[in-house]
């Protein structure tokens, strides 16, 4: 099949009408930083490709004091400059700053980091430790999802991704990232963990939630680890115990397969890292 067509969308409804139109022969473009290597390879042959890089409604970043909204066409270099994510908000300014390369970053999409539905994309764990939906829209109407659902209900063929939505972090709470991957810069990444704490007022965890990246079909949430830790003060001694309880569930998750060893080594440092940022920039980031 010969791609034939590419149209500029003007706006959401257009999209929504040429998706609906040719269904599995359209494909979305944004960035373009994976679709085009997936035309290349020919993994993918549509008829119609859809640009949707114009529309100016895609590439909002909102903040209505109570929630924080961002378009599906905002690249990763948009959230690094806003200063609304240097803040409690930091673990997902740290993703996207972890992202590929300069020009990696100034071309592609959040949107299209959850679209492309990798394990190891990068904004997902800190997107799923935020508790973020995502929002969706086809011909047949619109639905909103928990993004920690997303890959067991993925984006359909007749669908445009266009918001995500968290709500805005308290001053008790905070987001941290840590990323190991293979190489520096252009490396995508084998391995994350996300956090999302909230401590009381002797800083104690009064809740939590704990996402990985690339430990798993999919990212995910780490409810063992949020068992363990509620509660409990974040120290060397919690810390361990948190590490002893993923690795366990990596040992069930992973189990025969040739990366676990490896990865039951590297998550030590990752969720070591996020969690120690947790304490350290609590109230105001000093890393
Ligand atoms: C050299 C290199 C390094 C990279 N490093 C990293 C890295 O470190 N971490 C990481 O996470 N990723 C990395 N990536 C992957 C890539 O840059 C990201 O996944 C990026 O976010 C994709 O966004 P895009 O806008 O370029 O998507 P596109 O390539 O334009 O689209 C990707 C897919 O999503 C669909 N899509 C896009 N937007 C929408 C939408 N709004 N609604 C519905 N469907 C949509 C497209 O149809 C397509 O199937 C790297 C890529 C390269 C080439």
């Amino acid at each position: 099949m010969t791609l034939n067509q590419v149209y500029n969308g003007n706006n959401i409804d257009e999209v929504v009408e040429i998706l609906g139109k040719y269904g599995r022969d359209a494909k979305i473009i944004a960035g373009g930083t994976d679709i085009v290597i997936a035309l290349k390879n020919e993994k993918i042959s549509p008829k119609v490709l859809i640009d949707i890089t114009k529309i100016a409604d895609l590439k909002d970043i909102e903040d209505d004091g109570e929630y924080i909204k961002i378009g599906a066409g905002v690249t990763f270099t948009q959230i690094i400059r806003n200063p609304l994510f240097q803040g409690n908000l930091y673990g997902l300014y740290k993703a996207c700053r972890m992202v590929g390369s300069p020009q990696i970053r100034n071309k592609g999409t959040i949107g299209g980091n959850i679209a492309n539905g990798s394990a190891a994309a990068d904004s997902i764990p800190p997107l799923i430790a935020l508790g973020s939906k995502v929002k969706l829209l086809s011909i047949d109407g619109t639905r909103e999802i928990a993004i920690e659902d997303y890959y067991n209900d993925p984006i359909k063929e007749n669908e445009i991704l266009t918001t995500i939505t968290f709500k805005k972090p308290k001053e008790n709470q905070i987001l941290t990232f840590a990323k190991l991957g293979l190489r520096k810069a252009l490396a995508i990444s084998r391995l994350t963990s996300a956090t999302f704490i909230e401590f009381d007022d002797e800083d104690f965890v009064k809740s939590i939630r704990v996402a990985s990246g690339a430990l798993g079909k999919y990212p995910m949430r780490e409810y063992e680890v949020e068992k363990y830790l509620i509660g409990k003060k974040i120290e060397a001694k919690t810390i361990e115990g948190a590490i002893g309880t993923i690795q366990s569930s990596m040992d069930e998750r992973l189990k025969g397969r040739a990366t676990l060893p490896y990865k039951r080594v590297a998550i030590s440092g990752i969720l070591k890292e996020a969690m120690e940022l947790a304490v350290k920039n609590k109230g105001g980031v000093k890393e």
